[in-house]
């Protein structure tokens, strides 16, 4: 899939298998200095556009679906949210995002997100923070610090395009994904609700769609619910004493395909585990004997 013109000066390079993942939809902005957003779209595109010169590459967080392709993009320089910098340098520092500390770590997935970055451990230029702002020729894009997804997620909004970059607040029929342990249920509806302040004509998303024209209130609520629908199943399960184990087994996140691939159940075990502390902090729910139940 070649590039898609969105602006004058801004591109998507939709990601391969429709942006699902192992991939993500990049843009690539060409305006008197050249950038790219998240090079994990397509790996053939994204060294043509390195050909053509690229000096600085954006980072949304950390996420191998998100970074693979930085190898082709060599000579650019990286930034990434402060919070996030440890964990696209180092191996260490990403364990400790995905991974809750009581976790086994699971040697082989290490391995294949290793290579499918080419060897983890890329060197940021620098980092950014909400409300930094990066300009490229005319193009100017803030950065909106919205985490939840993982702690440092980041999209990227440019007022003059009224174009929204919405990276992992994907709006996918699936709804949000918070299986690290950096993620985080509170931050992720307060994030989803930022978004609504925006006025975009056109939204980027990471996954998926790629391309959503106008209004996206709608989307954004409907996003939304998705999480209040798990967390009020979620608690409905809880009207008798149940142990982590047994929340878990219910599917309550990857429903029926969470039977079918094995593979599901360390993100719907850590996923539930968001929703659990989600519902003490807010003292929905108490835990006794290691048991959870409604309070
Ligand atoms: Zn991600």
């Amino acid at each position: 899939m070649m590039r898609v013109q969105l602006t004058d000066h801004i591109w998507l390079i939709p990601g391969r298998r429709g942006g699902h993942y192992p991939h993500c939809n990049s843009l690539f902005i060409d305006a008197g200095g050249r950038a790219v957003i998240d090079p994990g779209s397509d790996r053939k595109e994204l060294r043509a556009v390195a050909a053509e010169g690229v000096a600085t590459v954006l980072l949304s967080h950390f996420h191998s679906d998100h970074v693979r392709d930085l190898r082709e993009l060599r000579g650019a320089a990286a930034y990434i949210h402060a919070s996030e910098r440890e964990a696209v340098e180092g191996t260490e520092a990403m364990k400790r995002c995905v991974y809750f500390p009581d976790e086994v770590q699971d040697e082989i997935w290490m391995h294949r997100k290793d290579r499918e970055v080419g060897g983890w451990g890329w060197p940021m230029a620098g980092t950014f923070s909400h409300g930094s702002e990066f300009s490229f020729g005319p193009v100017t894009l803030q950065v909106l610090h919205t985490s939840g997804h993982t702690g440092g997620h980041c999209c990227f909004w440019f007022p003059k395009e009224k174009l929204l970059y919405a990276a992992d607040i994907d709006l996918t029929p699936f709804g949000p994904w918070y299986g690290n342990a950096s993620s985080n249920l509170g931050a992720f509806q307060g994030s989803i609700a930022s978004l609504a302040c925006l006025d975009p004509e056109i939204t980027v998303t990471g996954h998926e769609r790629g391309v959503i024209k106008g209004d996206i209130k709608a989307e954004l609520r409907a996003f939304s619910r998705i999480i209040d629908d798990r967390h009020a199943r979620v608690l409905a399960f809880l009207a008798e004493p149940r142990s982590l184990q047994e929340v878990v087994n219910q599917g309550f996140i990857y429903g029926s395909f969470f039977s079918e691939d094995n593979s599901l159940a360390v993100p719907e075990t850590r996923m539930i585990r968001h929703h659990l502390d989600y519902a003490l902090e807010l003292g929905q729910v108490r835990r006794r004997d290691g048991m959870f139940e409604r309070s």
